[in-house]
């Protein structure tokens, strides 16, 4: 079987919810022969109709479900996703799946030509991220293709200095590595997966020709109360004719 690219996308209910999953649809129809979706709803949130929602699009598909454990309600900096990032490695393993995993967030925006290009990840790959941290940019450093370090606006202590958008990794060493897992710790899911990995820096290949190329963001929606807006109906029947 072809090597299938595992966009997993940890989704909440919320008015933006259907709005990101648009965008992200979109730009995964243009590869979607490559692509298999792993969407993963997260239930503490309250479900959303998602179903009917994905089989809208000629897009291959699993809707999973995640449930974060209560004690972690109370943690520092509120880990996100990490429940459904989780359930997803449990589930590409029991199925024992080939090809390659990518952790898509649904707010983030997508150029589909990285789909196309991690799909040739051996171990791990990695590349630029735009719009993360007040530096604007996070990205591998990169000598006669090479990685040789990490540009990041928080280092933190971390050895891989990435933001979730940043990296794919081949199933191979998913299925290797059967202890490998993202962390209730928000802030280090990305470093914790990657050292788990027991990769070094000579196993990452750069994409997004030498990380010379944005081709991910990491965008946020502005916060709005929606609700409370919508209390006072206005129209402007009243002033027609
Ligand atoms: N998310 C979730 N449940 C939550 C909060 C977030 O499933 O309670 C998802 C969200 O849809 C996104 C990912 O986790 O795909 C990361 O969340 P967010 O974009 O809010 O985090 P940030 O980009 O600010 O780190
Ligand atoms: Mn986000």
């Amino acid at each position: 079987r072809r090597n299938l690219v595992y966009v997993v996308t940890p989704t909440y209910n919320r008015p933006e919810q259907i709005p990101e999953l648009t965008r992200l649809a979109q730009a995964l129809l243009q590869v979607n022969h490559l692509i298999h979706w792993v969407v993963v709803e997260d239930v503490d949130r309250q479900t959303s109709g998602l179903e009917k929602f994905l089989n809208k699009f000629n897009l291959q598909y699993s809707l999973l479900k995640s449930v974060k454990p209560k004690v972690f309600d109370k943690v520092v900096g509120k880990p996100r996703g990490v429940g459904a990032r989780r359930a997803s490695l449990e589930w590409l393993r029991l199925h024992q799946f080939t090809g390659v995993v990518y952790f898509a967030d649904d707010d983030n925006t997508y150029d589909s030509d990285i789909f196309r290009q991690m799909q040739r990840t051996k171990k791990v790959s990695m590349w630029p991220v735009g719009l993360v941290t007040e530096l604007g940019v996070s990205s591998p450093i990169v000598r006669q293709g090479k990685v040789i370090g990490f540009y990041d606006g928080w280092r933190a202590y971390r050895k891989f200095p990435v933001d979730m958008a940043g990296f794919a990794i081949n199933l191979k060493l998913i299925h290797a590595k059967k202890n490998a897992n993202m962390p209730w710790v928000a802030g280090y899911e990305e470093d914790e997966i990657l050292r788990s990995l027991g990769i070094t820096l000579n196993d990452i290949q750069p994409l997004a020709s030498n990380c010379t190329e944005i081709l991910v963001w990491h965008t946020k929606s502005a916060k709005n109360n929606w609700s409370k807006k919508a209390g006072n109906l206005k129209t402007n029947l009243e002033e027609s004719t």
